[in-house]
């Protein structure tokens, strides 16, 4: 790269950084987390799409995109935006996403002092809802490509951009939209931001994420409840037959005991994309060793395995019990899994499993609300080792590269409808309080995404990318 070259990177990076200390990213930000956008909450739902018209579809107008605003296929979901920039077909094509909605404010949950729908800055903390998830993080790849256009006049490639109006609430019509709209939104790759950096001073990359799955498992034995005294001995217990049965799940250590439940994907290369990934810090609880696969490390439980938990169980009525065996039983469990995984099979494979261990008495009773599958980039992409080489260049150290991210995003719909290979490049921390009260972003960190993220557009406009 000639001197020049790299000055003129240096010089949209500058841009970026300027973006930020100038305090345009605060006020910025300050202004999308007014519009409360809560997609889980039906009387919210004209800030849905006055945050497209007055807060996306300007500034992108302003960068010359045109836009296109759509009703959502499915009637639980809001409305989306479709950005594009052309500025030669013939140059490669980048396709970004954000998601505008925000879950549930938990307006009297938060600290004193602060409010979901204010930002408010805390020493090097911005507080807000959406700050992190995900209004902070697709506000830092719209100010990215325009530190590029700053520097050099145009990208050098070609932008797409949805921002959808319903993430929080599964994505609904997201896969009928991409379906329909697939040739509108051709690219050759997707770079987008969700979700932590696994260490706060080192970027991070995921290429997919776990799937999950919801289900309830029931033991319904008889009509009401009976006496334990006069009948306890001779009527089955509902609570220890599902205790039972969830024990032949998982053993005691939570390790999974159903066959088709245990992946066969964690491969030499992702193992090796694992090796040595920090998975503690400070910011969260300590992790149980002796939870979770005993042949496995930490890193490859959470990133490379599938877990089941149980999120709730109930028998009786615990807040006022009686004397009585109950006369049923419920948990309500999860799965959640990575790619290995067949998603069409995991709870006909539950349903064989119980079987074969005597429990047919347990219905098992899938959740109604959908969940994104599995998915997952060969760590060895082109595209993977092209956006790592640029984030270590501006950031002066690797990033850590996970196959897939541990928690769940609608990306099966862009691997699996539109065809892309997926880079999600997130700019929170894993101590950012998403989806809970407090919710905040890192400054340091929004500061190093911006840079990160303009020179990682620059040299996409320098090289046209891996395939050039
Ligand atoms: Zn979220």
């Amino acid at each position: 790269m000639t001197t020049m070259t790299a000055a003129a990177r240096e010089g949209a990076i500058d841009h970026a950084t300027k973006y930020y200390e100038e305090g345009r990213f605060q006020s910025d930000l300050g202004a999308l987390v007014a519009f409360e956008t809560e997609s889980q909450n039906p009387e919210q739902k004209a800030e849905l799409m006055r945050y497209l018209r007055e807060a996306m579809e300007p500034r992108l107008v302003a960068m010359g995109f045109a836009c296109e605003i759509f009703a959502n296929p499915d009637p639980r979901g809001g409305p989306l935006l479709v950005g594009e920039r052309i500025e030669d077909p013939a140059l490669t094509t980048v396709l970004t996403y954000g998601h505008g909605d925000v879950i549930r404010a938990q307006t009297d949950q938060w600290r004193e002092g602060l409010h979901p729908f204010r930002l408010v800055e805390e020493g090097e903390r911005l507080y807000g809802r959406g700050t992190a998830d995900n209004k902070g993080q697709h506000l830092i790849n719209i100010a990215a490509l325009e530190a590029v256009l700053a520097e050099r006049g145009r990208l050098g490639f070609n932008v797409r951009i949805v921002i959808e109006m319903s993430e929080e609430t599964g994505s609904a019509g997201l896969p009928e939209f991409f379906a329909a709209q697939k040739d509108r939104l051709q690219a050759d790759v997707l770079i987008a931001s969700d979700g932590p950096r696994l260490q706060p001073d080192t970027p991070t990359m995921f290429m997919g994420s776990r799937g999950g799955v919801g289900f309830d498992l029931i033991v319904d034995l008889r009509e009401g409840a009976h006496h334990s005294g006069n009948w306890g001995g001779l009527l089955a217990d509902p609570a220890m037959i599902l205790a039972h049965a969830l024990a032949s799940i998982c053993d005691r250590r939570g390790q999974i005991k159903v066959p088709e439940w245990r992946p066969d994907s964690l491969t030499p290369a992702v193992r090796a994309a694992l090796d040595g990934l920090p998975i503690e810090g400070e910011d969260g609880p300590a992790i149980d060793h002796d939870w979770g696969e005993e042949s496995l490390t930490p890193a490859e439980r959470v990133f490379g395995w599938n877990s089941f938990a149980v999120l709730a169980m109930t028998s009786g009525v615990p807040e006022a019990p009686v004397n009585a065996i109950s006369a049923s039983a419920r948990a309500t469990c999860q799965l959640r899994y990575v790619v290995g995984t067949d998603p069409e099979d995991i709870l006909p494979a539950l349903r064989r499993h119980l079987d074969r261990e005597g429990f047919g008495m347990v219905k098992i009773v899938p959740m109604d609300r959908g969940f994104f599958k599995a998915t997952r980039l060969d760590p060895d992409h082109p595209w993977v080792k092209f956006t790592a080489a640029s984030l270590a260049r501006t950031a002066g150290k690797p990033p850590h590269i996970l196959p897939n991210l541990a928690g769940s995003l609608p990306n099966d719909s862009f691997s699996e409808i539109l065809g892309l290979p997926t880079v999600w490049v997130p700019h929170s921390y894993r101590g950012c309080s998403q989806h809970a009260p407090n919710e905040h972003v890192l400054k340091p960190v929004c500061r190093d995404a911006l840079r990160a993220m303009a020179g990682l557009f620059w040299d996409i406009g320098e090289t046209g990318g891996p395939g050039a």
